[in-house]
């Protein structure tokens, strides 16, 4: 990366969301100016120095915001591979091109992880009515069909039951290519936040338990309560991951426990996101550096920062009209109030977040 990448720089941000918004505030501590672009405003371009607000695929709007930043980094994982490609003719694409390959499709992701000789849940392809028959024979019942790509929030899965009347579901979910996955029995759902610079230097954050509501993430606690070797290995997992990768910027990897014959837990990776997470927020108050700067001090090619927690944390999404109950969280001592803008509080949407910090 040329020597341009440095404070007083403006980067480039795909989507405008709650993430590209935290993004941008986090960069603009940094000195760094944020051109947001995404077909639709939203919370991210309330606080950007620039947008353009063009469909993902408009090759000459997509050159324009290119040819105008330095670099550019997403806040989701669904960029199609041709925007990526087009951007990349102008400038750096962080994280590169095998993670965005890797992390969208859910098969090629667990050959990754399987190839790396992490552990995963047990999965089938499945293409039609006929695989997905012999998938269930094998893998049983109760398990997961999940599509292999644009799934996110427990979007684009089904769960096959007994009776399930399996063409129905596979047609549910679109006839598109799939993975059954077996039902894994956990005791916990885990996630590491980590980042890793253009250097190779890798920085994780402490190893965060999510609880989840109708398939969204509704409260993180940190620490897990989960013991010290295994946290330790849920972050070496994590830094094999990105080393395999050649990954810069923040990951989160989110995976689960699962109690193991000797009393201990072992752990089965369900998910990567290329990019900063929800499970990640409390980093903002609750730790020296946040998820948000180290993801700019990474694709910069900055050093990183300290992940150090100041505290025992609780972080709990407000989701549809929770968010009404603002007042109540401004008036808490320790509690941090983050509200994302959004005009609209549908029931389950992401309106905003607190995080609680505890003294250890
Ligand atoms: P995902 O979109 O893959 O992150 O799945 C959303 C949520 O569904 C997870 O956080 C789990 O609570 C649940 N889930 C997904 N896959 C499995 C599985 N193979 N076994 C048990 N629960 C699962």
């Amino acid at each position: 990366m040329d020597g341009s990448v440095a404070p007083g720089c403006m980067i480039g941000i795909l989507g405008s969301g709650q993430l590209g918004r935290m993004l941008a505030m986090a960069a603009a501590r940094l000195g760094v100016k944020s051109h947001i672009y995404a077909p639709e405003p939203g919370p991210a371009t309330d606080v950007a120095a620039h947008f353009t607000l063009m469909p993902y695929d408009d090759v000459r709007a997509l050159g324009e915001f290119a040819a105008s930043v330095s670099l550019v980094t997403y806040e989701f994982e669904n960029v199609p591979s041709e925007t990526a490609r087009i951007i990349a003719e102008h400038c750096p694409v962080l994280p590169g091109p095998r993670a965005l390959a890797t992390t969208q499709d859910r098969l090629l992701e667990k050959q990754f992880l399987n190839g790396l000789g992490i552990e995963t849940a047990p999965y089938m392809p499945v293409d039609d009515a006929g695989s997905l028959a012999r998938a269930v024979a094998q893998l049983g019942r109760p398990s997961i069909l999940k599509t292999r790509r644009f799934g996110y929030d427990g979007k684009g899965q089904a769960t096959v039951r007994e009776g399930s009347d399996l063409p129905a579901v596979f047609c549910a979910l679109g006839a598109a290519p799939c993975i059954l996955e077996g039902m894994v029995p956990f005791t916990r759902e885990v996630s590491v936040v980590a980042a890793r610079s253009t250097d190779g230097s890798f920085a994780a954050w402490d190893v965060c338990e999510n609880e989840h509501a109708n398939h969204v993430l509704a409260r993180t606690l940190v620490p897990a309560k989960i013991d010290e070797d295994t946290a330790r290995e849920a972050i070496e997992i994590v830094h094999r991951v990105v080393d395999g990768l050649d990954y810069v910027g923040v990951i989160a990897v989110e995976m689960f426990a699962v109690g193991d014959a000797g009393g201990g837990e072992r752990l089965l990776v369900n998910e990567i996101a290329p990019r900063v997470h929800n499970s990640g927020h409390w980093t903002i108050d609750g730790s020296v550096t946040s998820q948000f700067e180290q993801h700019i001090r990474a694709i910069c090619g900055w050093p990183l920062g300290s992940p150090r927690r100041l505290g025992r944390i609780e972080m709990l999404n407000l989701l549809g009209d929770d968010i009404f109950r603002w007042r109540d969280f401004l008036v808490e001592a320790g509690t941090s109030l983050h509200v994302y803008g959004k005009n609209e509080a549908r029931p389950g949407r992401k309106m905003g977040h607190v995080t609680r910090l505890f003294e250890n």
